[in-house]
């Protein structure tokens, strides 16, 4: 049996279904909550909101989430699992660094080339998470998530990329990088990881799908990397329809089997805490929600010649491979 370990414990492989690789339950910014949180938080209502609207998406067909919040994103797993508790989906939990320059002042002065020096203090709180449980829970980490944004390795992201690159080696666990379609860094994600010893058949080019510049796409796949078509909904980066017709046209090419498909959505998200930037969000962005994909996407993309195989392809197969140690 090959199990991936997920917020209420092992699941097979082949019993993850129909998965979506890259969606939150909640983006936060605890330091802000912690101290404005009368203003834009109630934890209740929160937990009782995303336990709907996951118990929706469920019912939708979709069977497994793939969660890539980490340190810099709020993730908080009790929250999570006391959730989870409350609705039949899989949430598969992510451990890593989520910044698009510099590290938090927390990991500043210790670790290699640092004033104090001494080992990657990331390296041993990811292997922590992935080994022994996030938090002092038994809910374990299943991949590594970081950032290769428009300003590339800088000294800090480079440190963080070592890390990431490290606990890859040393656990075999896949690697999802945030990146900058349209600055292509995926393709600095990709040469420092290939340089690095990291299995490029276990990394998903996050936030690829924002670009149709088949090229580059066809560039990271075949690396053997799978691009990430996952902000469906957010069509200020790139129109629905637009995202569709470029993975039309990589399936027609043969590339469905590197190819996985998400919203890039959370239940809440505090980048827009208030009510009135709520408003403004759904005015602007009226789809980017966990029921697009399967209400207006899927019958796009069928429409556009992609057959149900495919589909299961990205829905289904890649997520199991990315999750299938490498050799087992
Ligand atoms: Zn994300």
């Amino acid at each position: 049996m090959v199990a991936v370990e997920t917020v209420r414990g092992p699941v097979e492989v082949d019993a993850l279904g129909t998965t979506l690789m890259h969606e939150h339950v909640f983006v936060l910014t605890p330091d802000v909550l912690n101290n404005f949180g009368d203003q834009y938080w109630d934890e209740d209502a929160r937990v009782a909101d995303a336990i709907e609207k996951l118990t929706t998406l469920k019912a939708s067909g979709v069977d497994t989430i793939v969660d890539p919040t980490v340190i810099g994103l709020g993730r908080y797993i009790p929250r999570v699992a006391r959730i989870n508790a409350e609705v039949d989906i899989n949430i598969i939990a992510a451990t890593g660094l989520y910044t698009f320059d510099e590290i938090p002042h927390f990991f500043h002065y210790r670790g290699p080339g640092t004033d104090l020096g001494g080992p990657e203090p990331m390296v041993e709180m990811f292997l922590r998470d992935i080994r022994e449980g996030i938090a002092g829970t038994d809910i374990k980490a299943a991949f590594l998530k970081c950032v290769v944004e428009e300003r590339g390795l800088t000294a800090d992201q480079t440190r963080v990329q070592n890390a990431i690159c490290e606990t890859h080696r040393q656990t075999g666990v896949p690697i999802t990088v945030h990146t900058n379609a349209t600055h292509q860094t995926g393709r600095l994600a990709l040469e420092l990881y290939a340089k690095e010893g990291v299995d490029l058949t276990k990394v998903v080019i996050g936030h690829a799908g924002d670009t149709n510049d088949l090229d580059y796409l066809k560039w990271i796949m075949d690396q053997g990397a799978t691009i990430g078509c996952d902000r469906f909904g957010v069509d200020l980066y790139n129109p629905t329809a637009e995202r569709v017709a470029t993975i039309a046209a990589l399936c027609a090419q043969g590339y469905a089997d590197r190819i996985v498909l998400a919203h890039d959505a959370a239940c809440y998200m505090d980048f827009f805490a208030g009510e009135e930037a709520q408003a403004m969000l759904h005015a602007v962005l009226p789809n980017w929600n966990y029921q697009h994909i399967g209400e207006h996407v899927l019958p796009a993309l069928r429409e556009a010649g992609v057959t149900d195989e495919q589909l299961t392809t990205m829905l289904t197969d890649n997520p199991r491979r990315y999750f299938t140690p490498s050799g087992s």
